[in-house]
């Protein structure tokens, strides 16, 4: 060694640093309101170092053991309380999970094993789990993991809520181990019937969850800063035994932290796992993980300290403010339409089939004219429900406080993209029909066609590694299209190609391939049209 010539394989921290910071300069944007949804910008950089100094302190402790490192207990206690306080359940218990998946799974997990210890015998029947086709898919997921069978009762796509009495009547099926409603769901941002059903929930004696990941830490707050009235939904509500609620989305805390509380104690405890018939350590696990980082909890943790109730009315007065400036605006361009009836700050846009074809909007369309003036929204497949009723296509839009600070060119590229794409549709199956007249052809053509006409997973995943933009109104339209198993199928080949490790070398080599080009697999606003990300 001459101190000269770094041997290759040991690249110095600098180095190493600085492709990380290469490689993150794919990424889209996670600060500063031009990417409307999966990111949730207070606004607030004092908020993020605050939450970096918080998580750098605990980056080696073990979550497994809180007896061994009492911080953890001390820090999930307090979330914990604040969620007493925020959701009127004066005693309620819980924890703070790795996100808002794993909090549904566990609520999931809760009620299935109470409905086993109860169940006449178990072993003949399966426990069901009785959801709104809104639900998010979190709860397919702890189905498919825990073996529930799901009932999926249809919303009305007027109103984009179940109709209680429908959820009511799934209840009075043998074997319901849970019912869920939503607050508001993710799909259209609307609030379930929650009383309704909740109440009837208790008078059979089946838990009621309320997956409120994304509207846990807003809704609380939107009244009293200036948004309208919401319907009850928390712990005050009679029958509702759990909540979900995501402190990494309008928490604003980093991502990895949801809380998940239970009325019930001893459905609280039904989620917890302990072994002792093994030669280890004796084992007792409250979440699906083992060993815990503790970073995600301790950065939630002061994120919440610092704002406490009235940081976060602030911040939600904001957000309420740029909810309504955005719905005003979409609801004056001609051909769209805000779909169903939103509570808080999710809108779900379609094209307005009241109007001839030519004069619509399609909503995947208008989304891709929107991502070339420099904003990302998020595409929704239409659907067809159990009941023949459509959910028609849409674009799904989430605000937040630094939505406020963007909203000039917002709805200046709102209002150009719909301009540019008024008439036109990107095709597809179910719910196509609301988008337009003629078919976009550009959309057809940039697919790589595979055997049958249906686009090769592995070609679709290489041209958007290689720096290709993936064409996300043609990944849509065939999700409309194609039978659900083969769509998913598609999918996964897709996903699993993008993130195939590129060239032999791993990523402490020489920068692998991603150094050029878009890889993020969403419609993108070009690169010169985005502020620089924050880190
Ligand atoms: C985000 C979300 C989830 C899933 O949470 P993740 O944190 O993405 O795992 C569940 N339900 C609703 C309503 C959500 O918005």
């Amino acid at each position: 060694m001459t101190g000269l010539d770094p041997d290759p394989a040991h690249p110095s921290a600098e180095e190493l640093l600085g492709r990380l910071t290469a490689y993150r300069s794919h990424d889209a944007p996670t600060h500063g309101g031009r990417v409307l949804s999966y990111v949730y910008d207070s606004g607030r950089p004092d908020l993020d170092r605050l939450a970096g100094e918080a998580a750098q302190q605990m980056l080696w402790v073990n979550g497994l053991d809180p007896t061994t490192f009492p911080s953890v207990a001390l820090l999930e206690g307090d979330l914990v309380r604040f969620g007493r306080e925020m959701l009127h359940g004066p005693e309620v218990t819980g924890s703070v999970t790795s996100g808002g998946t794993e909090s549904c799974l566990l609520a999931v997990l809760a009620a299935r094993q109470r409905w086993a210890r109860n169940a006449q015998d178990a072993t003949a029947a399966r426990p069901r789990l009785v959801l709104p086709a809104s639900a998010h898919a979190a709860f397919h997921k702890a189905a498919h993991v825990f073996g529930l069978e799901v009932v999926v009762v249809p919303v009305d796509p007027a109103t984009g809520r179940p109709c209680a009495a429908r959820m009511v009547a799934a209840l009075d099926q043998p074997d319901v181990a849970l019912v869920v409603v939503s607050a508001p769901s993710y799909p259209h941002g609307v609030v379930d019937p929650v009383a309704e059903v909740a109440g009837a929930a208790a008078e059979r004696g089946i838990p009621c969850h309320v997956d409120a990941c994304i509207g846990g830490l807003v809704l609380p707050w939107w009244e009293a800063a200036g948004g309208g009235p919401v319907p009850p939904w928390d712990f005050a509500v009679p029958g509702v035994s759990s909540i979900s609620a995501d402190l990494h989305k309008y928490g604003f805390a980093p991502k990895g932290a949801s809380l998940l509380l239970f009325a019930d104690g001893e459905l609280d405890r039904a989620r917890y796992f302990a072994l002792t018939g093994w030669p280890g350590y004796p084992v007792v696990n409250p979440t699906l993980l083992g060993t815990r980082s503790a970073t995600s909890l301790a950065a939630a943790w002061a994120v919440v300290g610092a704002l406490g109730a009235d940081g976060y009315v602030e911040l939600t007065g904001r957000t309420v403010r740029a909810t309504a400036a955005v719905r005003a605006a979409v609801e004056d361009v001609e051909g769209l339409r805000v779909l169903a009836d939103p509570v808080g700050p999710l809108l779900a846009v379609g094209a307005d089939d009241a109007l001839p074809p030519e004069r619509r909007v399609d909503p995947h369309a208008w989304a891709a004219a929107v991502a070339r003036r420099g904003f990302v929204l998020q595409g929704q497949p239409g659907m067809t429900q159990a009941d023949g009723t459509v959910l028609p296509r849409s674009t799904h839009l989430t605000m937040t406080p630094v939505t406020e600070d963007v909203l000039p060119d917002l709805v200046v590229a709102l209002r150009e993209a719909a301009d540019e794409v008024r008439g036109r549709s990107s095709g597809g199956g179910q719910g196509a029909e609301a988008g337009g007249a003629g078919q976009d052809t550009t959309a057809r053509t940039t697919a790589p066609a595979g055997p049958h006409g249906i686009p090769d997973p592995q070609a679709l995943a290489e041209a958007a590694r290689a720096g290709g933009e993936l064409d996300l109104t043609m990944v849509l339209a065939l999700i409309e299209a194609l039978p659900r198993e083969q769509s998913a199928e598609l999918l996964r080949q897709f996903l699993a190609a993008f993130t195939a490790p590129r060239q032999a070398h791993g990523p402490a080599q020489n920068g692998g391939g991603v150094s050029s080009g878009h890889v993020h697999p969403l419609p993108r606003p070009s690169r010169s049209s985005l502020p620089p990300s924050r880190p």
